[in-house]
């Protein structure tokens, strides 16, 4: 058997760009750490050392290759599809929930100790929580110094460190250099707008299709939250210290490098780690869409599919109640429908923006909080009782706290939650799951839209042999999900997600 020193060695010695991102390999003799396909010459075995992420190679004294920069792009995938401990923990460092209560907030989240997280984390990765979260905010500050032209003392303060002084010590121990250093080897970037916008790259890994990502969120676009507008996709954010504004323009490659361009307009600074997860989670940035495509290209149903639409993403969410609601507003009726309740709702119950960033969007207002919606009048606009019920049930379990939906989440535990509401069904519970908590291997088989792609197809006629026919799909069903979706005709009568909700719904 090939020991795993000796996989690592050869996709290294292959230059292969499909590993970057799954190891990083440290040469102790320069003390440097860089992707597999880095171009600097090979280093011999005995130098070298592999870790699974950039953070374990920095903990244990490396820094990050000048030339091939492993400190950037897409985070490891597979820790996307794991739904344990050290997976969710991953999850939520990269969304940015240990910038604000550390390891502590991070520990509580999880209802776990600290020192059992600490533990569970060196083992599965080998670095612990308090690493990870500085190793992240010193990721964010030099993607910050090197594309904006932000004083540094403000990227100290966006990035979340608690003084210049920790700033400079953290980005020595990082990068080996001191911050201003950095900007010096300022990389060609779009830089920031004369409105005191951010404008950042955020990279994945090709191919992406953003032309049936934009379509997809242009048919769902509630009015005054989203727009998709000249190729660019543009909404407003609730973040942890106020308003945000994001518009992301899917401009290709540039210097080789696959990325999205993305101007933020943000009332707090600090905001900016917090803005761009969940922009990440909203495009599915961190997809390996070439795993997926050879997992799937195999299947003689999906197979074509896959291939006929290479990179289709599973869009996530910019905040998991809102993308529960508009789930429940989705329920047995079409996408233009649920559109239409979502866009009441806003105007309805949602915040005024008032003053902000990108003033020439009709972007207005923030999406309504569970407060606002576990107090409002629901019937007004036109739902029926049953729905506001079951809309006012899900904002209180979001208001208690007994109900959290994002990417930390316990999936299995949150789909019982959501399960245990009056009117949430399979449909509604496995759909949530699939784009607020992220889960890759969902399958909402009691779907419309789904159970005609599978008879057009010839695979099933009833959701049970839907359902049983979607596990060879595994663990990638949430993307066999979208290209069923995908393959049937745009004006189909009952066209995408067209939910038939559960009996108890
Ligand atoms: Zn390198």
């Amino acid at each position: 058997m090939v020991s795993e020193f000796e996989v690592f060695y050869r996709a290294m010695a292959s230059r292969d760009q499909r590993f970057d991102g799954r190891f990083v390999v440290a040469v102790t003799s320069t003390r440097v750490y860089c992707r597999p396909s880095c171009p600097s010459r090979t280093p011999r075995r005995e130098n070298c050392r592999f870790f699974r992420l950039p953070a374990a190679a920095e903990g244990a004294g490396f820094r990050a290759c000048r030339r091939c920069r492993p400190d950037t792009g897409p985070s490891l995938p597979e820790w996307n599809v794991r739904s344990d401990l050290v997976g969710r923990a991953l999850r939520l460092i990269a969304s940015g929930a240990g910038d604000k209560d550390g390891v502590a907030g991070v520990a509580r989240r999880l209802v776990v100790s600290e020192r059992h997280l600490h533990r569970q984390l060196v083992a599965g990765v080998g670095v612990g929580p308090q690493r990870l979260i500085i190793s992240r905010r010193a990721r964010m500050a030099r993607m910050l110094i090197e594309s904006t032209a932000l004083p540094l003392a403000d990227v100290a303060f966006a990035a979340g460190y608690a003084s210049v002084r920790q700033f400079n010590d953290g980005m020595r121990t990082a990068f080996g250099c001191p911050p201003g250093e950095l900007r010096s080897t300022r990389l060609e970037g779009p830089g920031s707008t004369d409105e005191g916008e951010l404008v950042l790259r955020l990279r994945y890994r090709p191919p992406l299709a953003s032309r049936l990502l934009l379509e997809w969120l242009a048919e769902r676009a509630l009015g005054g939250v989203e727009v998709v507008a000249d190729g660019r996709y543009h909404r407003t954010m609730r973040l942890p210290h106020g308003w945000g504004q994001v518009a992301a323009e899917f401009d290709g490659a540039q210097d080789g490098q696959a990325g999205v361009t993305v101007r933020l307009a943000l009332a707090d600074l600090r905001d900016v780690t917090v803005a761009v997860g969940r922009c990440r989670e909203i495009f599915d940035l961190d997809a390996d869409p070439v795993t997926i495509g050879d997992d799937l290209g195999s299947d003689p149903v999906v197979g074509p599919l896959a291939r006929a639409r290479p990179g289709l993403r599973v869009p996530g969410c910019a905040d998991g109640f809102e993308l529960a609601v508009r789930a429940v507003l989705g329920q047995q009726v079409s996408v233009a429908a649920a559109r239409t309740f979502g866009t009441r709702l806003v105007s309805g119950f949602g915040e005024p923006l008032k003053n902000a960033g990108m003033r020439a969007l009709p972007l207005t207002r923030l999406f309504p909080t569970p407060d606002a919606l576990a107090a409002a009048d629901l019937v007004s606009i036109g739902l029926t009782k049953r729905r506001a019920t079951t809309l006012r049930a899900l904002a209180e379990a979001v208001c208690t706290g007994g109900l959290m939906l994002d990417r930390g989440a316990e999936r299995e535990d949150c789909v019982s939650a959501l399960l245990a509401l009056p009117g949430v069904g399979p449909w509604t519970a496995g759909y949530i799951a699939m784009r607020a908590l992220g889960d890759p291997d969902v399958f909402p088989h009691n779907d419309l839209g789904l159970l005609e792609a599978a008879r057009w197809q010839g695979v099933a006629d009833n959701p049970r042999a839907l359902r049983d026919h979607a596990m060879r799909w595994r663990p990638w069903r949430s993307y066999a999900a979208m290209h069923l979706w995908a393959s049937l005709p745009p004006r189909s009568p009952r066209s995408r997600h067209t939910a038939k909700a559960p009996a108890s719904a």
